[in-house]
């Protein structure tokens, strides 16, 4: 049964192309399906992603038309990108030295936030989504995710917002089973990243909305093969079987839900703390 009566509108931030495709699909599909005005909004159009080609700005032209087809595919009604300069990854992890002028992870926390909050303003936006304080598995870009999208909601008064993430403990669990039969498999960028479950609030089942959910992973094909420390890329390195169980459900958190909060739905009202 649809629990939600009116429609509503929700803003899904990401970092990049292709992390809506694993985080939040699902929920997008979910909610577009229900009648709700579904909004994507990017930082940058992820032109240092690694990928077959250079890094440049005909890879960034590329990843944002695959961005339009995921956002088809998923039935969002607008696509914003706030056209910061991908920061890009430093070759182990962490902040690039070579990064562009006007990298995201540069911009000022109080400037960038402007500018979605902007966004949520014109749209009126009900909820917000960003990422866990992790930045999930530690781009520097997902971290300024987490960062302006929490203050862009105080600026613009977004009642809702839900930090998207992966409940860490099944993922750990599997990953470490998974490595009797993959010894080369290497856990150890997952131990600190996203969320554990004690935290996460939202478990939300978007198992009915695989086909979506695949369709948006489908349309960033740039980013399938070469992809090494990307979202997609890391998530495309984890056994099959442990594939299925990331792909049926999607996991939030809100910090306001009192802990030990089990919602089902991101617009379903959290139990008084
Ligand atoms: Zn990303």
């Amino acid at each position: 049964m649809n629990p939600i009566s009116t429609a509503r509108t929700a803003v899904f931030f990401h970092a990049h192309p292709d992390d809506e495709a694993l985080l939040t699909a699902g929920t997008m599909a979910m909610l577009a399906a229900e009648g709700h005005r579904v909004v994507l909004v990017v930082a940058t159009s992820g032109e240092r992603g690694q990928a077959d080609v250079e890094p440049g700005e005909a890879l960034g032209a590329t990843r944002m038309a695959e961005l339009y087809a995921s956002a088809a595919a998923l039935g969002c009604a607008r696509v914003v990108n706030l056209g910061y300069a991908d920061s890009g990854l430093a070759p182990g992890g962490g902040v690039a030295d070579d990064r562009p002028d006007g990298a995201f992870i540069d911009a000022d926390v109080e400037e960038a936030a402007g500018r979605l909050a902007a966004v949520l303003t014109e749209e009126k936006a009900d909820l917000l989504t960003t990422y866990d304080p992790a930045g999930g598995y530690g781009h520097p870009d997902h971290v300024q995710v987490h960062r302006v999208g929490g203050r862009a909601a105080e600026i613009a008064g977004t009642a809702i917002v839900l930090e998207a993430t992966v409940n860490r403990d099944p993922l750990l669990r599997g990953l470490r089973l998974a490595r009797r039969f993959y010894p080369q498999l290497d856990i150890r960028a997952f131990e600190r990243a996203y969320s554990p479950g004690d935290v996460i609030t939202h478990r939300v089942a978007v198992r009915r909305f695989a086909r979506q959910k695949r369709a948006s992973m489908a349309a960033h094909a740039s980013q399938a093969t070469g992809a090494d420390t990307r979202t997609l890329g890391v998530m495309l390195k984890i056994p099959r079987p442990l594939y299925r169980l990331i792909f049926g459900t999607e996991w939030y958190v809100r910090r306001d839900a009192p802990l030990g909060s089990r919602l089902r739905h991101p617009f379903e009202v959290p139990p008084k703390g």
